[in-house]
């Protein structure tokens, strides 16, 4: 499970793994209180060297203090699909996330789009090392394309995986700061706005200033209500699952494979929930993308009409967390050479 690594990190992090995903008091809200936005058809089968990076949409307004600077943002690097047999992507769509729209079926019923046989691919609790560079690798053979939602702690101990994630051009979005409970009553309001702010500024910090999409998702996928207004305020789209691949409980990749091929086979369609974070999810993807191919299942990319606002506030408070540099932004290639080996 990757725990030793977090040991040694200057911030403190539940133990991924401990604590994640408890799914007692899930919470189910009426769909009413979901402010519908707009699905709309960019492009109908999208070849894969025609898919784009995540939507390019106005430059949020620069309210951040400008340094320390952040790290140079990604470039796709992405290469062009050389597999006849790949899952590919059937379509993209862009998503207007004006008000807050509601996503997956087990939450929010409202918004319907995706036809017989289409799913996406959702990815959570990331950037981690190996399991999220092993997902990417699968996706490119594959040539398709999934959203992630990454936990802002984890996106700050491992920016550079998360930039791989942008450069191979998936959708990101964000997960929470540190994956707290958002129904915890522990939590105060603030607290709950706090969580969901301080993920998306860090995002925006590993990915070198780059916004990422206004899609959230709860942990656990518990939405308190009063949190789900607040993102319809702040034009964040919510993104609950219409399958749930349970991988997170899974001892073997077989497992997930199972799990998601009988539900996909019984809806028929759906926003696939699992985890790059974990290891047999890693594993199990390769066989599930074939098998989900066999099927004629055809995957549908969701992009972002525009990217999220980050708050000023939060952009700021992520950098004085970090105690970032403030004197050098080099990469390390121009800082370290390797004279001889
Ligand atoms: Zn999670």
């Amino acid at each position: 499970m990757n725990q030793g690594l977090e040991a040694d990190r200057t911030l403190a992090t539940p133990r991924p793994g401990a604590g994640f995903n408890f799914r007692e008091n899930k919470m189910r809200i009426a769909a009413g209180l979901i402010f519908a936005g707009a699905v709309s058809l960019l492009a109908s089968s999208a070849a894969w060297s025609q898919a784009l990076p995540p939507a390019k949409g106005p430059a949020p307004a620069p309210q951040a203090a400008p340094a320390p600077a952040p790290p140079p943002a990604p470039v796709s690097t992405r290469p062009p699909c050389n597999n006849p047999d790949a899952l590919g992507i059937g379509r993209t769509v862009e998503i207007d996330t004006t008000g807050g729209p509601g996503f997956g079926f087990e939450h929010f019923k409202e918004l319907d789009f995706l036809r017989d046989k289409e799913v996406v691919l959702t990815f959570d609790d990331g950037p981690w090392p190996v399991n999220t560079p092993s997902v990417l690798k699968t996706l490119a053979e594959e040539c398709t394309t999934g959203i992630f939602f990454p936990i802002g702690k984890h996106a700050t101990y491992y920016p550079e995986i998360l930039k791989q994630v942008m450069a191979a051009g998936h959708s990101i979005g964000s997960h929470t700061w540190s994956h707290a409970a958002l129904v915890n009553k522990k939590l105060t309001e603030q607290q709950r706005k706090d969580e969901i702010e301080k993920g998306f500024s860090a995002v925006k910090w590993a990915l070198g200033g780059k916004a990422p999409a206004p899609f959230f998702r709860f942990p656990a996928l518990q939405h308190p209500p009063e949190m789900v207004t607040y993102l319809g305020t702040r034009n964040i789209a919510i993104f609950s699952c219409d399958l749930d691949s349970f991988d997170f409980k899974a001892s073997k990749s077989q497992t997930i494979i199972d799990n998601v091929m009988r539900k996909v086979e019984k809806n028929g369609k759906g926003i696939i929930l699992m985890h790059d974070f974990q290891k047999h999810t890693a594993e199990a993807l390769p066989e599930l993308l074939k098998k989900l191919k066999a099927g004629g299942y055809k995957v549908v990319a969701m992009r972002a009409k525009a990217p999220v606002q980050t708050l000023a506030q939060y952009d700021e408070d992520i950098v004085k967390d970090l105690k970032l540099p403030t004197v050098s932004s080099r990469p390390v290639s121009s800082v370290v050479q390797t004279i001889s080996e």
